[in-house]
């Protein structure tokens, strides 16, 4: 865990390094400087500097990767469900295949 004291109410909170590393990796920026961190406590925004942090990160790198696939999939997976749906309503599908397979495994496994 990341302990963090805010710098407004100075009330020490912890960061769950998976779930920042989850938030980091939705980003656009590929190596942003700064975590938002809210305070639990009076909600304010804390900026936690990303170096600071870095060997917790990378401590749980591997959990992070598979957070961020399992998302990825859940998301690709809503997507497919909906397609199909979307086709159903069309009236295309004749009970055939149904088309569950999405490409598998297409995320860069670095
Ligand atoms: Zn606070």
């Amino acid at each position: 865990m990341i302990h963090h004291t805010c710098f407004k109410c100075k009330r020490r909170f912890e960061l769950d390094p998976v779930m920042i590393g989850f938030e980091l990796s939705k980003l656009k920026t590929n190596s942003p400087k700064h975590y938002q961190a809210i305070c639990p406590a009076c909600r304010a925004v804390n900026k936690v500097s990303v170096s600071q942090m870095q060997t917790e990160l990378e401590s749980v790198a591997d959990e992070v990767q598979k957070v961020v696939e399992e998302h990825e999939q859940a998301k690709a997976e809503a997507k497919a469900a909906k397609q199909a749906k979307a086709r159903e309503k069309a009236g295309q599908t004749k009970g055939k295949e149904k088309p569950k397979k999405k490409k598998a495994k297409a995320e860069k496994a670095r």
